[in-house]
């Protein structure tokens, strides 16, 4: 007998049970060795009071079965409630969040027949991290966090199943062009990675044009591997020009656990119709059943699938006119599957799936040695929240504060330099950037604070400081436009 794998399963919200059941029938019908254990999840939990949308139960779960299999959540609105997935994907460490993309040609309606992509996003870093601050009356900041760890992990998995998945070529999606330092980050380390494998082309787009040229030619691309903001928008494209937004799973990643859910939401206008398209989840099973090794219950079903798409069996979602032959429901649409358990698609290129528990998916990443660079502060940018006239009033109330150590060098507004030589056409908002520069050469954290404590006594309504460091010589900070 081989062994039996314990999953944890959550319906969800929306047409989430009705989905998930169809998924559990066909997987049990594959003769797909689980031990399902179900827990509550999303609205239902949130109701009770859990900001995460899971309780104990679920993590504990979880926790114990290191896979889940997760059904579509409707996310809370307004603030306290957390979205189940940044919560799941950030409190498991699912760095990696995989979505395979692939078009249907010719039996599911899509501009683009040749399309087989596969996004490889970051998944715990980036605007997602969630730090979020109003400032001032007229500025709320939100902070982007790239580090040189995240980019590396999610980088060498990209190249990682680039490699144990035969695929030819990685590009990378950044805007390095404006965030020189973080999305620079993520390019340099991308470059430094892909010299580790050679037989894969490895070339980086501005995400803008990638993602116009993803939209128009996705032909061209193979796999793609980008920042969590990105990724989440170009997978989103991705899926949606493959004919349905309903087709595509996606898997998300970490060291220890795994979860594997629809890209799609809960879409709670047609719940509880028995219409919806498992197959999106059904696709996110497959991923799992693979990633548990159970790759032979994993190709039985993806095979079926295909050939019931093949045979125009389609939910109402791709129903076309010419295309289709049956209009099924979400149920007999996954006994349209079970029906073909064994057999292959015709046309579309079948898929075979290794036994074994693939390495691409838990490696624990390899990480190159940390060099720690010699850090010395030069100045200090203090933020402030002020309305009381024009830059020159600013600096000629705070100029005078500086300090022995510290000495104002120039003051920003929305990135813009105001003062000294400023734009005079620039909007400013009651939110600015004052620049103080260490007179000789370095400062030490007492100078800064000796700088605040002469800035407090005088009123000034300061929000936010952040240390101007050199690494090894080089500036760690942007400068003013
Ligand atoms: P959605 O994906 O639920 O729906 C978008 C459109 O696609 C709707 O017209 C819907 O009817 C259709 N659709 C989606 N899945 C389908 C399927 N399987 N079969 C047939 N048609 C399908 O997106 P939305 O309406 O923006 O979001 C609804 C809720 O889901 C929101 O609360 C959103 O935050 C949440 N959401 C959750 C997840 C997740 O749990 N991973 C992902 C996206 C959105």
């Amino acid at each position: 007998m081989r062994d039996i794998t314990p999953i944890t399963v959550a319906r969800g919200d929306g047409i989430g049970p009705e989905i998930t059941d169809a998924v559990l029938y066909v997987m049990n019908a594959a003769g797909a060795r689980l031990k399902v254990e179900e827990v509550p999840a999303g609205e239902m939990v949130y109701r009770r009071g859990y900001a995460g949308g899971l309780d104990e139960s679920g993590w504990g779960s979880i926790r114990r079965t290191r896979v889940f299999l997760k059904g579509p959540i409707t996310t809370p609105q307004g603030y306290g409630n957390k979205s189940l997935n940044v919560t799941a994907r950030t409190t498991l460490g699912l760095f990696a969040n995989v979505r395979p993309c692939v078009s249907y040609h010719p039996y599911v309606r899509t501009r683009h027949p040749r399309m087989d992509v596969v996004i490889i996003r970051e998944n715990e870093e980036d605007l997602y991290a969630g730090i979020e601050h109003r400032q001032t009356d007229d500025v709320i900041q939100s902070v982007k966090l790239i580090s040189r760890p995240g980019s590396e992990r999610i980088v060498r998995y990209a190249f990682d199943y680039a490699r144990s998945n035969h695929r030819q070529k990685v590009t990378a999606f950044v805007k390095d062009n404006v965030m020189k330092m973080t999305d620079g980050l993520f390019l340099k380390v991308f470059y430094e990675v892909a010299t580790e494998y050679p037989e894969i082309k490895a070339d980086h787009l501005i995400v803008d044009i990638g993602a116009a040229r993803l939209a128009d030619q996705p032909e061209r691309f193979d796999v793609i591997v980008t920042l969590n903001l990105y990724g989440d928008i170009v997978s989103d494209i991705a899926a949606q020009i493959t004919g349905s937004v309903g087709l595509a799973g996606s898997a998300n990643i970490g060291d220890t656990c795994a979860m594997f859910e629809a890209i799609h939401g809960s879409a709670p206008m047609i719940a509880g119709q028995g219409i919806a398209n498992p197959s999106g989840l059904l696709m996110a099973a497959v991923m799992m059943l693979v990633h548990i090794g159970q790759g032979d219950a994993a190709a039985l079903i993806h095979n079926a699938w295909l050939k019931a798409i093949e045979d125009g069996v389609h939910t109402a979602d791709i129903f076309s006119r010419g295309l289709s032959r049956v209009r099924a429901g979400t149920m007999a649409f996954a006994q349209a599957v079970v029906e073909r358990l064994g057999q292959m698609p015709v046309t579309l290129p079948s898929v075979g799936y290794a036994t074994s528990h693939p390495a691409y998916y838990d490696r624990v990443p390899r990480l190159s040695p940390r060099s720690i660079a010699h850090k010395e502060i030069v100045g200090v940018d203090v933020f402030l929240q002020w309305s009381g006239g024009t830059p020159a009033d600013l600096a000629g109330l705070i100029g005078p504060l500086a300090t022995e150590a510290l000495d104002l060098s120039s003051i920003s507004n929305r990135s813009q330099r105001v003062w000294p030589e400023g734009n005079a056409d620039v909007f400013c908002t009651d939110h600015w950037r004052c620049r103080f520069v260490a007179r000789h050469g370095t400062a030490k954290h007492a100078d800064i604070v000796d700088l605040l404590g002469r800035l407090a006594e005088a009123g000034i309504d300061f929000t936010q400081t952040e240390n101007l460091c050199n690494f090894d010589g080089k500036a760690g900070y942007s400068t003013p436009g």
